[in-house]
This record gives structure tokens, sequence and C-alpha cells, in this order.
């Protein structure tokens, strides 16, 4: 990395954390109450120039580099605001890379611009009800129609699902094709006759983040629709599981680095027995193996980045950086949690935000039990 880009960083950084600081995180309360952020904060996002940030500038993006993506959601779950990291996870780090890799020249104009200034965002239908982990079982069917498709089904869970535009939707174009055969990758419009949202789904986490089910009843699309080619959604998903794990685990390592940090201060505040709760050996081997972690996790991630970036990470060491790092993420939430006391289960205090909201990312983005499948496979061919 060079000095101008370190600096170019920094200087990011201090305009990402002026706006959590001042737009993002005095009404974050309110928001994680109402079970959803404003659709207000896209369009801000936009203006702020933290939306789509790798797209290049002939679609009117910054042409940033991964860092700069990568940052974003840093600070976003260093901040304790994981409902809109996780919002950004699918909007900037998933669907318009897909449309970059695979799209036509039509498709990028019509899209990318717009999921820039925040007119359009972005969600991923991948998941159903009978078909999360594997997605082999998908039931979406999209039946070749005259001039288009007809799409029947509907998907659960997805990730922006109230304030979508596009939907980067999978769909099964060929049933006689056998396993992940069939299946094609659609750029679906939100505004297309016959697509309902379902309710916002209630979470135990996340709560300021929009989660829903989606319907889609003989919705017609055009063929200009269908990404890259037809039946071959799967080699369009698999192609950028590096990167949708790695933004994982990098939102992981500022969750955990977040959380970590404000336990700090408060056991150095907080007196029980005459000294501070930080003065107890238990609390300083406590403190010193979280530290730890996060510094072992914080030095991987950082070669999976460099690694990413020379376009040479492998989909087993992004696995094994989302498994290891949201894991930990949750492990140092849950211990920060008990240094706490009562008060860490208490909503007022962000530590109970913190724990909650680290559970889910041992679970989308590939759960870590596939996670492990993936790893293993790969130390043991
Ligand atoms: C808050 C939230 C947001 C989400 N956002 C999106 C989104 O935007 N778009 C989208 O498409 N999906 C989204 N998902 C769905 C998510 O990706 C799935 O929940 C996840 O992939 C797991 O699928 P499942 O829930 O069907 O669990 P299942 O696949 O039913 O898994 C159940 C259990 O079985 C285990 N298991 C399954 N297969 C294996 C195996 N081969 N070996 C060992 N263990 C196994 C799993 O690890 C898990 O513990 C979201 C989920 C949540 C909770």
């Amino acid at each position: 990395m060079t000095n101008d880009l370190t600096a170019e960083l920094e200087f990011f950084q201090e305009n990402l954390d002026r706006f959590i600081l001042s737009e993002v995180l005095p009404n974050y309360e309110q928001w994680e109450k109402d079970e959803m952020f404003p659709r207000a904060l896209w369009t801000q996002l936009g203006e702020q120039g933290f939306l789509a940030v790798e797209v290049p500038e002939e679609y009117g993006g910054a042409g940033a580099n991964f860092l700069f993506s990568a940052l974003i959601l840093e600070r976003f779950f260093y901040h304790n605001c994981s409902s809109i990291g996780s919002a950004l996870q699918v909007h900037n780090d998933i669907v318009p890379h897909y449309v970059l890799r695979h799209g036509t020249e039509e498709q990028k104009q019509h899209y990318l611009p717009k999921m820039i200034s925040g007119e359009c965002i972005g969600a991923i239908g991948m998941s159903e009800p009978a078909a999360g982990s594997d997605l082999q079982g998908l039931k979406m069917r999209a039946r070749e129609e005259g001039d288009g498709f007809v799409i029947n089904g509907s998907k659960i869970f997805i990730t922006n699902g109230q304030h979508c535009d596009l939907i980067a939707l999978a769909a099964r174009t060929n049933t006689d094709a056998k396993g992940s055969k069939g299946t094609s990758v659609f750029l679906f419009d939100c505004k297309t006759p016959g697509f309902k949202r379902g309710r916002n789904l209630e979470k135990i986490g996340l709560h300021a983040s929009d989660t829903s089910e989606l319907f889609f009843e003989d919705c017609h699309v055009l063929a200009s629709a269908v990404l890259g080619q037809v039946d071959q959604g799967f080699r369009i998903l698999m192609g950028e599981l590096q990167r949708e794990r790695l933004a994982i685990a990098v939102s992981a390592i500022g969750a955990a680095e977040g959380v970590l940090e404000q336990t700090i201060s408060y056991v150095k505040e907080r007196e029980a027995f005459g000294q501070t709760v930080a003065d107890f050996q238990n609390t300083k081997f406590t403190i010193a193996e979280l530290a730890t972690e996060v510094k072992l996790n914080r030095a991987f991630i950082e070669q999976c980045k460099r690694q990413f970036m020379d376009d040479e990470l492998s989909v087993a060491d992004a696995s094994m950086a989302k498994y290891a790092s949201t894991d930990m993420q949750y492990r140092v939430a849950d211990r920060c949690l008990q240094l706490h006391g009562g008060y860490g289960y208490m909503k007022e205090y962000g530590v109970s935000r913190a724990y909650l909201d680290a559970r889910v990312q041992c679970i989308y983005g590939g759960t870590n039990e596939i996670m492990k499948e993936i790893i293993g496979r790969d130390v043991l061919k």
C-alpha cells in the first residue's frame, strides 16, 4: 500500500466516522425500535459517496478499490450500527459486483448510477423456505415465454427486502437439469407486476435492518433481465464468494474491535470491592485473551484483503476468514457482555446489541458449518 493510499483511506475514514457520529448514531435507537432505518438514509449515504464505491467512473462511481468498500463496513460495524452495515454488505459488496462482472452494457448503464446515488437499492434473492444452505433445492421457477420469462415462487430472509428496487434473483430456468445446473440469475425490477413484499420479519438482532419474505406471482420479465447466460446462474453466484465472505469477515473484525474498546473503557470505570472491575485478575485475563484473538484475526484478514486485491484469495481462505472472524466476534461480544454484569443485559447498553447482532454473522453468507465443509474438503483433498 502506498502512503498516498493510506492518507486517502484515513481521510475517507474521518468522513465516514463524522457521518456515523452525526447522522446515524443519534437516530439509531429509534430506528431499532421502528425495526427499519428510513429510506432517506440511503439517499444520504449516496450523497456522501458511501454507496457502491468500487463502481468505475464511467458509470458515475468513484472507481475505488476494495479497501474503501471494506472500510465502510468496518466502521459501521465498529460503531455498533450492524443493521446498516449488513444492508451495505448486500448493496455495496454483492449486487453491483454481479452487475459489473456479468451485466450487459445496458444493464450496467441502467442500474449502477442509481445504486451509487441510493435511488436503486439492491438485494440478493437466493434463500427460499426449503433452500438455504442447499441452494440446489431452489423451487423458484422462471418459465420461458414469449419475449422473456414468467417467474413464480417466493424468497425468504431477504436483506433490504422492504427497501429494495433491484433483486439479483436466482430461479430455475431448466427443471430437467440436475443439481446446480439449470439455474439463472435475473436482475429483477421490483416494479414488475405480480411482485409482493411480505412483512418485515421480526429478528432477535439487527432490528433496524429490513429482512423480508418476497412473493412472485406470474412476474413477466424480458429476456434482457437475465444476468449473464441462461442456466449458468450458479457459476455467477459462486464467482463472487471470496468477496462476499471477506466482506462479512471484515465486518466481524470491525464489530469485535468496537465492542472490545467500549468494554475496556467500561471496566476501567466500574467499581466493585473497592477497586475497578479492570483490576480483577479475571478481567485482565479475559481482556488479554480477547485482545489477542482480535489481533490474530485482524492480521489474517489484512492478509486476505491483500490476497483478494491481487486476485489470489482462495475460496477456502475466504471461508476460513468468515468462519474464524464471525465465531470470534460472537465470543468477544459474549464475554464483553459478561464483563458488564447486569448492565450488559440491558438494552440501553450497546454491548447487548453487539451481542445480539453478532449472532447472525455465523449464519448468513453461508453458515459456519458450510464454511468448515469447504475448508475441510480443501485441506483434505
Ligand atoms: C438476518 C438474515 C439475513 C439474511 N439475508 C439474506 C439475503 O439477503 N439473501 C438471501 O438469499 N439469504 C439471506 N439469508 C439467508 C441465509 O443465507 C440462510 O439462512 C443461510 O444460508 C442458512 O440457510 P437456512 O436458514 O435454510 O438453514 P439450513 O440450511 O436449513 O441449515 C440448518 C442447519 O443445518 C446446518 N447444515 C446445513 N447443511 C449442512 C451441511 N452440509 N453440513 C453441516 N451442517 C449443515 C446449517 O449449518 C445449520 O446449522 C439471511 C438470513 C438471515 C437470518
